[in-house]
């Protein structure tokens, strides 16, 4: 495919391989292992596969290589390794490239899952991990020493959506000569562009917006052909956290309306950031697209718009919080986020319940927060079921 295609037409097109019966929706190729016409044939495969030449659904599948494909082609990376879940690629990402007594610098501001990984798991195998304030890029510049092997963070934060800057924390990080993992889930690839702000590596939670629809798990790693085929690829390919052929074509039909999706949930959520900001029932409305948010000019810079999540902290705190949730109608209470339905968190008591209170305090996640990933649906339901459910907290 031509390299000055739009994204939103790499995002249809991109990675296609059609069989012999030019189907136009992708094919799903549910097959585990693939036949050799010979048993020479077996052999120089496993010596080196060509890129149409599969060995095993582990290492690779044509389904998974079509969705590799495309999202690197979206995201304008060299290439990409699919994974089981978002988490498979977090762990998947470390784990292939550090070792014992490598230094990793981490915003603390992680997805809980993200944090047990970087704060048990790598710890537990002789990694070094320094927690920092990821908004503080005197922090980061203060914990990234010449020994730092990576640093990582989520270039928006979950629940209470603090920003990083991107391009400055890699600059720290290159000066070291540390490579930059960006789990880049809150950001999504519509509204970032976190390679050509300074990532070396990008990781997708496919589960969210690329799926969009709540059916699959799925996570992806993106960077140089390099870094995913000789560090990721041995990595992800031996401890089994590949993609599923139908997973991958769940994501890849995803990828087609991504872009529409993403447009259409960030409109409503900075239509409905806009008209819950001051309401009396509220302590904040947390928007990255409101002017008040505290990082705004970053935001604007960084991504253009603030996403398609918004978090409100309620006066009454928990009780306040739970009725408010309770009375909601129309938007569902679950905790995936990106989906075409609107999602209510209650993160206190459900995704970050396991968080000491002193951790809770110091990320700001109060008993009164409510996250909400914003959905398709049509602006003056939603406003009014927010408004209403409000009005009943
Ligand atoms: C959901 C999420 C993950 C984990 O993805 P799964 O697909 O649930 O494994 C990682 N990071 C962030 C920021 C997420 O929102």
């Amino acid at each position: 495919m031509s390299k000055d295609l739009k994204p939103r037409t790499r995002a249809v097109h991109a990675g296609t391989r059609r069989s012999q019966y030019g189907e136009v929706s992708e094919a799903i190729f549910l097959t585990q292992g693939f036949v050799y016409e010979s048993a020479e044939q077996a052999e120089s495969r496993f010596i080196e596969a060509g890129p149409d030449e599969f060995i095993y659904a582990r290492y690779g599948n044509p389904t998974v290589a079509m969705f590799e494909e495309r999202i690197a082609a979206l995201e304008g990376a060299e290439d990409a390794f699919a994974t089981a879940s978002g988490m498979a690629a977090v762990s998947g990402a470390l784990s292939s490239m550090l070792k014992a007594g490598d230094h990793v610098v981490s915003a603390r501001a992680l997805f809980g899952s993200c944090l047990y990984v970087l704060e048990d798991i790598l710890t537990r195998f002789g990694v070094e991990v320094t927690f920092v304030d990821g908004a503080d890029l005197a922090q980061w510049e203060a914990a990234i020493r010449d020994d730092t092997a990576a640093v990582f963070f989520e270039s928006i934060s979950n629940p209470t959506l603090q920003v990083v800057d991107i391009a400055s924390v890699s600059r720290l990080a290159h000066a070291k000569g540390a490579r930059v993992l960006v789990d880049n889930v809150f950001a999504t690839p519509v509204w970032s562009d976190a390679f050509a702000q300074g990532a070396d590596v990008v990781i997708y939670s496919a589960t969210k917006h690329i799926d969009g629809q709540g059916r699959a798990l799925g996570g992806v790693i993106l960077g140089t052909q390099e870094f995913i085929r000789k560090t990721v690829e041995p990595y992800m390919k031996h401890t089994g956290g590949s993609m599923s052929p139908f997973t991958a074509w769940v994501m890849l039909k995803g990828l087609e309306t991504m872009d529409l999706r993403v447009r259409a949930q960030t409109a409503n959520a900075t239509a409905i950031a806009k008209a819950l900001y001051g309401h009396d029932k509220l302590l904040q409305v947390i928007y990255p697209g409101l002017e008040t948010h505290p990082q705004y000019d970053l935001v604007k810079a960084q991504m253009g718009e603030g996403g398609t999540v918004l978090s409100i902290d309620l006066k009454g705190g928990k009780e306040a919080a739970f009725r408010f949730l309770n009375a909601i109608e129309v938007g569902v209470i679950s905790n995936n986020l990106g989906d075409a339905k609107t999602i209510l968190t209650h993160p206190a008591t459900t995704t970050h319940q396991r968080l000491p209170q002193d951790q809770k305090d110091a990320l700001g996640i109060t008993p009164g927060l409510v996250r909400i990933s914003v959905g398709i649906e049509d602006e003056a339901d939603l406003l009014a079921d927010l408004e209403g459910a409000l009005a009943r907290s």
